[in-house]
């Protein structure tokens, strides 16, 4: 068997550990006589699944006891309407960072439903830094104010969280959920799709402040209201049942191999500074982000010539690192460094591309 280094942006590469224990587990669980797959999500065995998965999740988190947590499908895609139906409720009206194609899309979806003003964009320069905000500029009577806190596509993430003061902030952790500490308290929704740091797609994680979901319009569809996941447990209907299995695994894994979160921010923080150092460094490859806009988890880079991008992703993948292919709106590469690449791969990839460099000079 050999596995390749996926740099994927997601759905992207999980600890070899989790698989091999879902592989032990795949015809019987626990002495269930079944696969996770197979067995009913009311079962008892079941139960005790999503109930770990969400108490791993509080601890890892510290998720503080005023906020509910719902394991949810649709994608994040489907938060960027569920958001404005539930929390649109008093002003009909948001505020919007702009800084990239995900936050984008949230506003665009949002614009359905009310008023909502951009505060500030960075779409001048192709995304690649977090501008600054100036809260005089935050409408006073907003339902919440909107960011996108790590931006997959360009590689940038806040370095500081806007002060919305009594605003509700809502922020969009899909591609950095899990790894960093995060104070939950400043936030008034978190969600994340499963796919990069916790799990298989197919799961969607929303983390929300309880106060937040009362009340909502009764012509929102049962399923897109989140008090009825709330009240049921995220068992209104059938969960993402296996997903839910794995993200508990990778829960386990954050907090028993790992060491929990402020390890694993650790480790992250390495593997990223020893690739941006090299790229700071490098005469042919160059990061596309401002310094301070730099995200741990997805690292754009450019030579500046397309044909010699082409021709680095073509003999990256035979050398056994796959999905270095950039955005196909930004091109370049980008190096998907989530949460399961051992820091073997980033150095490995570091060594790599000195070996292109040294050959392409
Ligand atoms: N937000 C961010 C930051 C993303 O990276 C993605 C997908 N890569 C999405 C939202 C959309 O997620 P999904 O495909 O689960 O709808």
């Amino acid at each position: 068997m050999s596995r390749v280094y996926n740099f994927s942006a997601g759905p992207s590469m999980l600890p070899e550990a989790v698989l091999k224990r879902a592989a032990s587990e795949m015809l019987d669980y626990n002495g269930s006589g079944q696969s996770v797959m197979e067995m009913s999500h009311r079962s008892k065995v079941f139960e005790e699944i999503i109930n770990g998965c969400e108490s791993l999740l509080r601890e890892i988190l510290n998720i503080p006891d005023n906020y509910k947590v719902l394991f949810l499908q649709g994608g994040a895609s489907s938060q960027f309407a569920m958001i404005p139906m539930n929390l649109m409720k008093k002003h009909h009206k948001a505020d919007f960072v702009i800084t990239g194609q995900w936050a984008k899309k949230a506003y665009s979806e949002a614009q359905k439903y009310g008023e909502c003003n951009v505060v500030a964009s960075s779409a001048d320069k192709t995304f690649s830094y977090i501008p600054k905000l100036d809260s005089s500029t935050f409408s006073k009577d907003a339902d919440y104010f909107y960011i996108c806190m790590n931006n997959t596509i360009y590689g940038t993430h806040y370095s500081e969280l806007p002060d919305t003061g009594d605003i509700p902030l809502v922020a969009d952790i899909s591609s950095c959920i899990l790894s960093e500490p995060v104070d939950v308290s400043k936030f008034g929704l978190l969600f994340a799709g499963a796919q990069k740091n916790m799990g298989p797609a197919g799961l969607t994680v929303v983390i929300v402040r309880e106060d937040l979901i009362q009340g909502v319009d009764e012509k929102v569809p049962t399923m897109f209201d989140y008090a009825i996941h709330a009240k049921n447990d995220s068992m209104y209907n059938t969960p993402p049942c296996y997903a839910i299995y794995i993200c508990k695994l990778v829960l386990e894994w954050i907090k028993n191999d790992i060491g929990g979160i402020d390890k694993m921010y650790a480790l992250n923080q390495k593997k990223a500074k020893l690739l941006y150092d090299f790229l700071d460094q490098s005469k042919l490859f160059k990061g596309t982000v401002e310094p301070d806009s730099r995200s741990l988890m997805n690292v754009p880079f450019v030579t500046g010539d397309e044909d010699l991008d082409k021709k680095f992703i073509k003999e990256s993948v035979e050398a056994g690192f796959v999905n270095l292919k950039g955005h196909r709106t930004v091109g370049g590469m980008r190096a998907s460094i989530y949460n399961a690449m051992p820091i073997e791969g980033v150095e490995k990839l570091i060594e790599f591309m000195k070996k292109f460099e040294a050959e392409n000079q």
